[in-house]
């Protein structure tokens, strides 16, 4: 394959890697990382693209594991599923489907890759649940120089819970083993709620419903409730014709029209959130997990996603709030405000708190520092962390002070791979590595 250009779906990363390869074996692979270790290249891997941040940027050996795909072995009385890790979320599903099984929980998109997905902390809602990467029994990688190692809760402990959330900076993923669940139905319910209500109501609304999250929409008082909880009904979803309607045309058409109008008219933002919250979509409908977590994403937008402790979210959001008070973003795009389970995974943004999650929004194209700068400064207040694939500022340092377990997630980087062979310029930076000298800066 000749050298060519990639981007990322946001299309703010660019790369010109000199080679990139998509290994059709194990064998070929290696093959791939033992070449490239020789001339003292980068090698880093990219899933479907769709982070914001450098992660996937390199001018060396890029790697798609995109045919190293598909299930490698279901065992349905466990519902343990053996799967390579450049598998789509999106076959996975539609597979596990097949069988019976579904997936725990998912973000509110399926198009990513597995391995991408779990490697930056990917999640959705739902504060029994964690991020995917909580949903991993058994990962399986291969090292910097070719050797495949294997690690559980069980067996290379500190590298799993390195590993279960490595911004592809540990190795190459091949497979995991996860942890899945008999089939099952949500019934999805949106419904409008004044922020007061949703304020009031918010831990009943967390803690008595499987899945909630909830859109605000900046410069109004309204929020859109999105609630999910298993059921035995019928699978009752007029959806196609709602859903398109409703969520592909007035979501991404109707509202990316509005938005595009926006940037060149930036009285209108205002406007335009407030014409969004007025038309918030209200219904309900009942279907397979799978075909009820996901949409299709049309309109394309920078994002930044941050973790704060659930115990803050209320203070936080409604610092957020004040701001639209007295600043005129342009921004009219909701704030997706999630909720999710504590973890004990190093690098996870959820790593010892149970948490909520705030993202921003704002059309591609338009300016988004101001916004994300001031929002930056609420969520430092409230011990924020970023989401590893979307946008943010933060130094190595800043983030370091973030996590617990930063240095020793460190020193398994140092032992899998001494030369940082999978290190970009961004992840040296982040993870304050020397460049000459390929050794772990001593930190104090
Ligand atoms: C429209 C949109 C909606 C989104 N919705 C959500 C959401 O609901 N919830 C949420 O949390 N996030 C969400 N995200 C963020 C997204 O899930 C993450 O950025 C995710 O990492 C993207 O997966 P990917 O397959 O595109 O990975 P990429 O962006 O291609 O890669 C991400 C990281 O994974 C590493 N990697 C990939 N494959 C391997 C491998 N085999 N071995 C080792 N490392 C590997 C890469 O090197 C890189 O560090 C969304 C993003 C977009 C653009």
């Amino acid at each position: 394959m000749k050298a060519q250009t990639w981007q990322n779906w946001g299309g703010n990363v660019k790369a010109r890697p000199s080679k990139f390869k998509k290994p059709k074996t194990i064998e070929k692979l290696r093959s791939h990382l033992s070449k490239a270790a020789k001339k003292g290249q980068v090698a880093r891997v990219v899933g479907s693209g769709h982070s914001w941040t450098r992660l996937c940027k390199t001018d060396d050996l890029l790697l798609s594991l995109d045919n190293l795909a598909g299930i490698e072995s279901i065992n349905k009385e466990s519902g343990i599923v053996s799967v390579y890790a450049g598998t789509k979320l999106k076959d996975f599903n539609a597979a596990l489907f097949e069988n019976g099984l579904a997936m725990e929980n998912l973000g509110d998109i399926d198009v990513q890759s597995l391995a991408g997905a779990i490697s930056t902390g990917t999640h959705g809602t739902g504060i029994s649940f964690g991020n995917l990467g909580t949903q991993v029994t058994e990962l399986t990688l291969m090292k910097a120089d070719g050797e495949i190692l294997v690690c559980s809760e069980t067996e290379n402990h500190d590298i799993f819970k390195a590993a279960q959330v490595s911004l592809g900076a540990l190795g190459v993923i091949l497979k995991y083993k996860v942890k899945c669940l008999p089939a099952y139905k949500l019934h999805f319910i949106e419904k409008k709620e004044s922020v007061e209500d949703c304020l009031d109501n918010l831990y009943e609304h967390i803690y008595s419903n499987r899945n909630f999250e909830f859109y605000w929409f900046p410069y109004t008082d309204v929020t859109q409730l999105k609630i999910s909880n298993t059921t035995e009904q019928e699978v009752k979803d007029n959806s196609m014709v709602n859903y398109v309607v409703n969520d592909v045309l007035l979501e991404n058409v109707l509202f990316g029209g509005m938005a595009r109008m926006a940037k060149y008219v930036s009285m209108a933002n205002k406007a335009v959130a407030k014409i969004s919250g007025a038309a918030v979509s209200e219904g309900e409908k009942v279907n397979w997990s799978h075909k009820v977590y996901a949409t299709p994403r049309w309109v394309k937008f920078n994002e930044m996603e941050y973790n704060i402790p659930l115990a803050n979210f209320k203070e936080a959001f409604l610092e957020i709030k004040s701001v639209f008070e007295d600043k005129q973003f342009k921004v009219h795009f909701p704030t997706e405000n999630r909720f999710v389970k504590g973890d004990d995974i190093y690098l996870s943004p959820a790593y010892q708190r149970d948490s909520a999650y705030i993202a921003a929004h704002v059309f591609k194209g338009k300016e988004y520092r101001s916004y994300f700068d001031t929002l930056s400064a609420i969520f430092k207040n409230h011990q924020g962390r970023p989401h590893w694939g979307k946008m943010h500022f933060l130094s190595g340092e800043e983030l370091r002070e973030l996590y617990p377990k930063w240095d020793d997630f460190q020193q398994i980087r140092t032992m899998l791979d001494p030369q940082g062979m999978f290190l970009n310029p961004y992840l040296r930076k982040l993870f304050l590595v020397d460049k000459k000298v390929k050794t772990q800066v001593p930190v104090s």
